[in-house]
């Protein structure tokens, strides 16, 4: 049987497209009470008995043979070493890649990471103090595929930040293990340690780093143990038992976000190439089955030729399936009355990556409010964006991007607010908070603005 992607073609113009919009947009981030309940038991285990439950958990998932958990730790010359070992043109365009990664957040820092303050007249000092987080930690996915590009878009920023120790986890799944689905009990240390990983990690100046995996790395770095240090924010994304972790030990530490499945919303006005826009599509639909693709544009016949499209590329790539599962699942191709209207349904998505392929692309951005990334003009290919052209790749999906952004300097920053009351400043302070704390029935307060008047 051929395989066959078919993404609902819906139209504004019917009198059902409300319901069928919604239909195809729904997506449950209720958390799997299963994996909640195998969740929790590891972080209670790893928070009483360290070391002993990480090793326990790392041999039993991921198949690793190590006693100990430093036997878990890789050096600075392991990473050196990866990266030593890779081809010319890989170990070029890591390099090309983490450069324009952190000229992009060195300009965010400039921008809005800096410390400022001002005077009153009366010489009153305020202002806002911003120090880097001591040390975070980078969650880099390793079960069934390897991330280099995930590695820099979470350790460049920090390190830009000031972040002073960057402390990675890894998992290296024995190839047969438990969680990649097969007998499990293999007894190797090491895994299947993966060399762009660990180059990009000398690339982007990871402190230290553990191939632990899953529910127990979060839980080791959130509670700390003997050997790995409790960090102070995780970061990074991972399968479903991380981001339960990570959902759970919010509050103890800081999280990024809890990211659903990868999304693109193209609006195209009908003058890019339309196998273009099709790669573009299966782009994000080779991720997962979960995956979300959408074409919003208001020539008809355009969207036909991108189907047309999609037909004749499937078969091409060798993630059909995947593509196919995803866009028959939750793809959609909707033909809008304009480019207006469509600007005005992808407000309504607020999609992580959203493609403006159009010739007249600075046209349409004003009229976008909501989304993680905004890719203007036909040469601007999402993947682009995911690997080099320097943002960070890690967007709000499902929708968040109505109130978060994309992951950058600011998550790796905390601010202090810095209040320096001169003597003349807080005779106009003091009778303002007097009466303010008197109201509110707090002497204590009011007695201690008073006392700094009474020296007048
Ligand atoms: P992973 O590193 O997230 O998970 C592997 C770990 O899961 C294992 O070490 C194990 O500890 C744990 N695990 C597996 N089965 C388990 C079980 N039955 N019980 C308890 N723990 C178990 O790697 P992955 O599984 O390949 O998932 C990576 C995820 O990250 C994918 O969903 C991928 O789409 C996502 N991802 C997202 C982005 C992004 O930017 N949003 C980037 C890269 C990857």
């Amino acid at each position: 049987m051929t395989l066959k992607a078919a993404p609902a073609r819906l139209s504004t113009t019917s009198a059902s497209f409300d319901a069928e919009f919604k239909a195809r947009l729904h997506w449950s981030a209720d958390a799997d009470a299963a994996i909640e309940k195998v969740v929790a038991d590891i972080l209670a285990d790893v928070q009483k008995r360290g070391d002993d439950a990480v090793l326990e958990y790392t041999r039993r998932f991921d198949g690793l043979g190590a006693a100990t958990v430093p036997e878990l730790e890789l050096t600075q010359a392991d990473f050196k070493e990866a990266f030593d070992s890779l081809p010319q043109d890989q170990r070029d365009a890591l390099q090309a890649a983490a450069q324009r990664v952190r000229s992009y957040h060195e300009a965010q820092k400039k921008a809005s990471g800096e410390s400022w303050s001002y005077r009153d007249t009366d010489g009153t000092l305020l202002g806002q103090k911003v120090t880097p987080l001591d040390r975070v930690g980078i969650y880099v996915p390793g079960g069934k595929a390897a991330y280099p590009s995930s590695l820099l878009m979470n350790a460049i920023p920090a390190h830009v930040a000031g972040v002073s120790e960057i402390i990675m986890v890894v998992p290296t799944p024995v190839k047969g293990s438990v969680a990649t689905g097969g007998a499990g009990g293999q007894s190797s240390t090491k895994g299947e340690r993966n060399v762009l990983v660990l180059a990009a990690a000398y690339v982007a100046g990871v402190t230290r780093a553990f191939t632990i995996g899953g529910a127990q790395a979060v839980a080791a770095l959130a509670y700390g143990t003997a050997t790995i240090p409790a960090v102070d924010k995780i970061t990074g994304p991972g399968n479903a038992y991380v981001a339960a972790a990570k959902r759970r030990v919010f509050g103890t530490v800081g999280i990024d976000m809890i990211a659903g499945p990868s999304e693109i919303l193209v609006l195209a006005d009908g003058t890019t190439p339309p196998d273009w826009v099709a790669m573009d599509l299966f782009s994000q639909a080779e991720h997962d089955e979960l995956a979300q693709s959408i074409l919003l544009c208001p020539d008809a016949a355009y969207i036909d030729r991108v189907q047309a499209e999609i037909d004749r590329l499937l078969p091409t790539m060798p993630r059909a399936e995947i593509i196919a599962a995803s866009l028959n699942g939750r793809g959609a191709l909707i033909h809008t009355k304009s480019m207006e209207e469509a600007c005005e349904i992808s407000n309504r998505i607020a999609p992580e990556h959203l493609e403006v392929s159009s010739n007249e692309p600075n046209r349409w951005e004003p009229l976008l409010r909501h989304a993680g990334a905004i890719f203007l003009g036909a040469f601007t290919s999402e993947s682009l964006g995911d690997y080099c052209a320097g943002p960070n790749h890690v967007l709000p999906t499902s929708g968040t991007a109505r109130f978060s952004s994309p992951l950058g300097v600011y998550d790796f920053q905390k601010r202090s607010s810095l209040i320096e009351v001169s003597e003349a400043g807080a005779q106009v302070l003091g009778p303002i908070a007097v009466t303010l704390a008197e109201g509110e029935g707090l002497q204590a307060h009011a007695e201690a603005a008073r006392m700094r008047l009474s020296k007048i």
